[in-house]
């Protein structure tokens, strides 16, 4: 389904993603894991080109993203969704208006963007608050907006940059039981960034860590977070102990 090869990415001086190699199978849930500025942000916006790589490649469903032109590469984008850390919502639209919004631009008609619309706030729990705007809801039924966004297209792959890190801690848990529910339905190959060792340990099929740009481990829950083989995999077991 996805396979990244050989990737790099440099700014500067620095080498912000080296040589990273990794393949995602159709359903599953990936969760990358790692210090700050060990390249995780840099190595999921590759994968839909908000940043260009250096080298290496992004097949995804037998496409090489890396090669596509502007428009081929913004039809791949409606199959790939993505969460961001702050939620980039619109404040003077409602709720089931920013979901819209992508729906109408890539072409669908009011009607059609209205029925995808709530049909995704309904699977996040929010069809009674469409006509709030984001100002009017808490910090996680705003993100639960922003997933709702993304649900909308019907993505098969959905990335996601940490999307509960900016909330507050009592709202996590209703960002990640909607994650959870759509892992556990397959809904979407999932590749999720995020520091919640509890929802990498549950819902993760595999937990990739990353150190210095690339991936230093990989494997299932409990063989990487029980008896890790890497410096940074041995860190998270002493903090789950
Ligand atoms: P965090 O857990 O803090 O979000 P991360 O693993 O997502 O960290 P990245 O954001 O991918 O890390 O950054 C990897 C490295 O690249 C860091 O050293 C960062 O400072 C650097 N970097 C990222 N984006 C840029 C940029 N646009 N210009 C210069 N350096 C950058
Ligand atoms: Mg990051």
């Amino acid at each position: 389904m996805l396979s990244i090869r050989n990737l790099y990415k440099h700014f500067g001086n620095l080498i912000a993603v080296n040589n990273l190699s990794l393949t995602v199978d159709p359903g599953e849930t990936v969760v990358i894991m790692g210090p700050s500025g060990c390249g995780k942000s840099t190595t999921i916006r590759t994968i839909n080109r908000l940043i260009e790589p250096d080298s290496g490649s992004v097949i995804f469903d037998g496409v090489d993203i890396t090669n596509l032109g502007e428009d081929e590469l913004r039809s791949m984008r409606k199959r790939i969704g993505y969460v961001f850390q702050h939620f980039n919502l619109i404040n003077r639209l409602s709720a089931v208006e920013n979901i819209m919004l992508g729906l109408v631009m890539s072409g669908q008609s009011k009607e059609e963007a209205y029925d995808k619309a709530m049909a995704a706030m309904t699977k996040v729990g929010l069809e009674h608050l469409q006509d709030q705007k984001p100002g009017e809801l808490s910090g996680g039924q705003q993100q639960r907006v922003g997933i709702a966004r993304a649900l909308a297209f019907e993505p098969e792959l959905m990335l996601w940059d940490e999307p509960t890190a900016s909330l507050d801690p009592m709202l996590v848990r209703e960002v990640l039981v909607v994650m959870e529910e759509l892992a556990k339905y397959r809904a979407a190959t999932m590749v999720v960034v995020t520091h919640e060792i509890a929802f990498a340990l549950h819902v993760a099929d595999r937990i990739v860590l990353m150190e210095k740009g690339t991936i230093v481990e990989s494997g299932i829950p409990n063989q990487v977070f029980v008896n890790p083989a890497s410096h940074v995999g041995r860190q998270y077991k002493e903090l789950i102990e």
